[in-house]
């Protein structure tokens, strides 16, 4: 703004009219330009490409990627910003399965204009994608591609960067309901999984895209897991097939935000003779279905014009209590900040967009964290963006540690017995506004 008051002033020179007035009314037009501008809820999207070439090996968790020999779609990092007054908040998606805050932070500093507490990057999950944990092996040996991930970091600023060129005035549709159909169930329980899919929908509010969706997010839980990291194939699995339904039915942006899909929500793709499909073919069934859904859900939404943006985040701190953790901690190459042997610092946001609100969870939360939570979060509208900020592994509550058989795994990849716990008071506090207590400072 400083440069457009000197372009201002130094115009004055060439009036003859009666320079106070000139000021006076130049001020005035400024003044009730910018208070619009500032007030008027914007909108704007981007996205990058984040496919490696050449291809590198794929990682669905702990231990040594996979080797690949092909693609299936791409994988994107996809960036959408907010802005309302002198709020501004940017949700990134990462095709990944697992985006951490060491990564996230070098992003963060490459991005201009939003404060670093307002950035929220969460992974999908998919288990096709690089590592991006650089997960050591039994030796110790880590295997990923370090310069492949710092590309990443600067692809993910890119985006953001881009996004907040792009803002331009929007209203808002929102609304949560089932998606319906064959999607998603519980591995562990099939019954046990939230179908409530929530979608924020940002649409042009002037301008030759007038009416035109501008980024539809869609919001649920599920492991991205069709493909797998064993099938020798690169790929987003079901969100690259949901990105391209909803871009190509509505227009826009399509960014999906998983949800609490830990122990063991997963991808829906049983067939009638007890096996799995297991190809890209499925993704597409269930990405395309997962996207209609959405889009139905959001169809008849209300239109929100020009709602606000409230954003609060909380450090808080983990014990790593798992000895799996600990070991990735002491040997992974990526240092985390704020962490040593016995702890972890990671940061969580609550985040209010019109009539939804969002709570973020730094891992794989279980379907009955996430039920709790959201009946907490007293609005109807309840998101939660799973993985994001961080993804320290499966978060159960002290009750579900270490309890039934089926559990075993669970257990040994979240990071203690009381993770679940401490999320959930954390999370309580900054859903009741108890923002007053001092937070871990990273
Ligand atoms: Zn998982």
């Amino acid at each position: 703004m400083k440069g457009k008051n000197n372009l201002y002033f130094s115009a004055l020179n060439h009036f003859t009219m009666n320079k106070y007035k000139i000021i006076a009314v130049l001020t005035l037009s400024m003044l009730f330009a910018n208070g619009i501008q500032a007030q008027v809820f914007r909108a704007g999207a981007a996205v990058r490409k984040i496919t490696p070439d050449p291809l590198l090996p794929v990682s669905g968790g702990i231990g040594k990627p996979d080797p690949v020999t092909e693609k299936k779609g791409d994988l994107f990092t996809r960036a959408m910003v907010v802005e309302k007054g002198d709020t501004r908040v940017a949700i990134v998606s990462v095709d990944n399965l697992g985006w951490t805050s060491v990564l996230g932070d070098r992003s963060r500093s490459l991005i201009k204009g939003i404060p670093h507490e307002n950035i929220l990057i969460g992974a999908t999950h998919t288990h096709s994608a690089p590592d991006a944990y650089a997960f050591p092996d039994e030796q110790g040996k880590a295997y990923a591609d370090l310069s492949y991930l710092d590309w990443c970091t600067k692809q993910i600023a890119d985006a953001v960067n881009e996004a907040v060129k792009n803002l331009q005035p929007a209203v808002l549709k929102i609304a949560v309901g089932e998606a319906r159909g064959k999607i998603a169930y519980n591995y562990y329980a099939s019954d046990l999984y939230d179908p409530r899919c929530g979608v924020i929908q940002a649409v042009a509010a002037n301008g030759i895209n007038k009416d035109k969706p501008i980024i539809t997010l869609v919001n649920y839980a599920i492991h991205p897991e069709v493909i797998g990291p064993e099938r020798g194939i690169l790929s987003p699995d079901l969100c690259g097939p949901l990105y391209d339904r909803i871009e190509s039915r509505v227009g826009g942006i399509a960014i999906f935000m998983n949800s609490a899909q830990g122990g063991m929500v997963t991808a829906d793709n049983r067939c009638e003779n007890g096996q799995e499909a297991t190809n890209w073919e499925e993704c597409i069934r269930i990405g395309e279905l997962l996207a209609d859904e959405a889009l139905r859900i959001v169809a008849n939404a209300e239109v929100q014009t020009d709602p606000d943006i409230f954003c609060v985040s909380r450090n808080i701190k983990f014990p790593i209590e798992s000895p799996v953790m600990k070991y990735i901690f002491q040997n992974t190459p990526l240092k985390f900040p704020g962490s040593n042997t016995d702890s972890v610092s990671t940061r969580i946001n609550l985040l209010d967009i019109g009539t939804a609100r969002i709570l973020t969870i730094p891992g794989e939360a279980l379907p009955n964290i996430g039920y709790y939570l959201k009946r907490k979060m007293n609005k109807p509208q309840s998101f939660l963006f799973g993985l994001t900020n961080d993804a320290f592994g499966y978060i159960l509550t002290k009750v579900d540690f270490d309890s039934f058989k089926r559990y075993d795994y669970i257990t040994r990849t979240s990071l203690g017995e009381m993770t679940g716990e401490i999320f959930i008071n954390e999370a309580l506090k900054l859903i009741n506004g108890n923002l007053s207590q001092p937070s871990e400072k990273q």
